[in-house]
Formats: C-alpha cells, structure tokens, sequence
C-alpha cells in the first residue's frame, strides 16, 4: 500500500470473505464475489462501510463499491482504456491531452475501487506507484514543457499519498514558473475523510492556489466526517469542485440528482462535471443512455441555483476530450 495507509483510522474491507464477515454481501455471495475480485480490486472503507443499508438490495451507496458477477461480462462495446490515456502519455504517469494541462499519476491505487471505474484495468493496491526516478522523470516533463500552465494531479487517488511525498509534488510542481494553478482529483473526502488531517493540509499549502475535485455520486457521501473533512479544506482556502458519474441505480432521477448537488452546495462543493459513464470492461449495469442524461438535465433546471448545474459530458472515443453531451 501507498505509504499514507497506516494514518488511516479506521478499516478497509479488501476481499470478499471481509465484506461477507462484515454483513455487507450474504454469505452464499462469497464465492461470486471472490471471482470478481481476482479482475476487480475490491475496497471499502470503514466511511463507506458505515454507509451501506445491507438490508437495501438496491442501495446506492452498495452498488457504487460492493462487486457483482455482471462485471466479468464485458460488453460489445466496451474497451480497457475508454479515455485512451495510452497514446497521450508523453513519460509514464503522465497524460497530455490539451495544449494547456496535463495529468500527473503519480499512483494508481485508491481508498475505494468503484465498480464502475473508467481506469479499473489498471487501478488497484499494488498498481502505478511511480518510482523516485519516474516521478522525477514525470515532474522533469512539466518543468520543460512551457505551455502547461495548470498540473492536475490524478490517478489513482493522490491524497492517499503519504503528506510529505504529496506536499514535496505539489512544492516542486508549484514552482515552475510557467504553472499556474495546481488541482487534485480525489475521493478521499468522502470515502475516508480522516485523511483530510493538519498533515495533509500543511501539504496542501503552496504558493501557487490548489483546487480539488471531489468525486461524490450520491448525497449520502456527504455524511457528517466528509461534511467537516470538507470545511476543513474550505477553511483552507482551497476551492471545491464537484465530479460526479452518472450512474443507473445510483443518481438517474430528478431527485437524486437534487439531492446530491444541493449537498454539494452545502458542503461547499461548487459542481463542476456529471459525467456519462466510460465504456470500461463489466461497466454495462451502469449504463444511462444520453438522452435519459439530458432529460435529467432539463429537470434540474429550475429545480437548485444555476451555479448548482455541472457541465454534462462525455470522454470521446480515441482520446478526443470531454465534449458536451447534446
Ligand atoms: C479531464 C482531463 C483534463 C481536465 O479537463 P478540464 O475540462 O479542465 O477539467 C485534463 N487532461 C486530461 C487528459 C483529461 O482527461
Ligand atoms: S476513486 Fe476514481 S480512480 Fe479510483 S476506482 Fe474510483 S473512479 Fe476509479
């Protein structure tokens, strides 16, 4: 694991015999599960845990983490790297799409492995962390490369990152003089928000400004840990952005879409990006086909602030960007 994981408080269910044991699957679903896991890294946090209604069959929270047999069925139309990372990474771990940004992965393990993961090929516990020589040789490619003007640090999660090798990243990338802003895209404040500690946001504070994208799908992540883990990084002066995968079972309806941006709101999360779902291997079950999308579009507005509306996007095959559902 990622050198941060022993500051963890509580917990992470890594298998199937530990989501059995924790009532969060039935027994007799053990050995399907298992199955699934040997393709899909499994995990779910104490947070997360704490979440689920096992007695719900249809919970929101379950279908977002807890693996189904479905995912060893892959579509016709699906493929391992939907956003075609592949053909734009000039050095390993990063992704150069657009002239004026770039992804930095500097790993590729998360707090939580969500069933419906575009990157879910590659992402995992023992997946992508950059060695000392690549994350050099990473960090090097944006200190030549004078057109990039904003690092998005991705992965992967990067706020599990241990604080020091997070807070010396961000440090060296915020001192390219040709950077701009620095932004972070992350779970951890709702899927383990006692990560969110005086150590991360001592790592958190730059010169250059730093803003974070939260991926939240459902307004119960916004539970009361993930509600002050977020004031605190709010207190800090980081802006809050909202990401959110539009999901079957998840967020397909008017209100609970409405729901989840006003905890958004709350929260002080300004929505930023729903995103239609990337084609990736066992994904179908999530599947909402764009003209429901741009209904439930339709739906919110009126229904919360304008500034509460996310931009509707979809990654275009062969690496083409994020463009506007119409
Ligand atoms: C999504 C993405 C970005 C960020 O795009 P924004 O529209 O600025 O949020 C940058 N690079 C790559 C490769 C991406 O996939
Ligand atoms: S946290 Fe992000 S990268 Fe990690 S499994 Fe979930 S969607 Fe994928």
């Amino acid at each position: 694991m990622p050198d941060g994981d022993s500051r963890r408080q509580g917990r992470t269910l890594r298998d199937a015999r530990g989501l059995a044991e924790a009532g969060l699957i039935p027994p007799a679903a053990e050995a399907d599960a298992a199955r699934v896991a040997q393709r899909f890294a499994i995990a779910v946090t104490d947070q997360v845990a704490r979440l689920i209604d096992p007695t719900d069959a249809a919970d929101p929270i379950a279908r977002q983490y807890i693996p189904d047999l479905a995912e060893l069925d892959t579509a016709p139309h699906e493929i391992p790297d939907p956003t075609a990372d592949g053909p734009f990474t000039p050095v390993t771990g990063v992704v150069h799409r657009y002239p004026d940004r770039a992804l930095l992965k500097p790993l590729l393990a998360c707090p939580v492995y969500c069933r419906f993961c575009f990157r879910r090929e590659v992402v995992g516990p023992d997946g992508g962390l950059l060695t000392e020589a690549q994350l050099d040789a990473a960090l090097s490619w944006f200190e030549r490369t004078p057109q990039i003007r904003e690092a998005i640090l991705t992965g992967g999660d990067p706020l599990i990152l241990s604080p020091r090798r997070l807070g010396a990243i961000l440090a060296r990338l915020s001192a390219i003089p040709h950077i701009e802003t620095l932004r972070i895209h992350t779970r951890v404040p709702v899927a383990d928000p006692a990560r969110v500690d005086a150590a991360l946001l001592a790592a958190l504070e730059v010169d250059k400004p730093v803003m974070i994208a939260v991926h939240a799908n459902h307004a119960r992540e916004f539970a009361p840990e993930a509600a002050s883990a977020l004031a605190r990084l709010a207190r800090a002066g980081i802006p809050l952005l909202g990401q959110t995968v539009l999901l079957r079972g998840v967020n397909d309806s008017p209100q609970a879409l409405e729901d989840l941006l006003r905890a958004m709101i709350r929260n002080r999360v300004k929505p930023y990006y729903l995103h239609a779902l990337d084609p990736a291997p066992g994904t179908a079950r999530f599947a909402v086909p764009d003209e429901e999308g741009l209904a439930l579009m339709r739906a919110l507005r009126g229904r919360v602030p304008g500034f509460a509306i996310p931009h509707f996007v979809r990654e275009q095959p062969e690496g083409g960007g994020k463009r506007p559902v119409a």
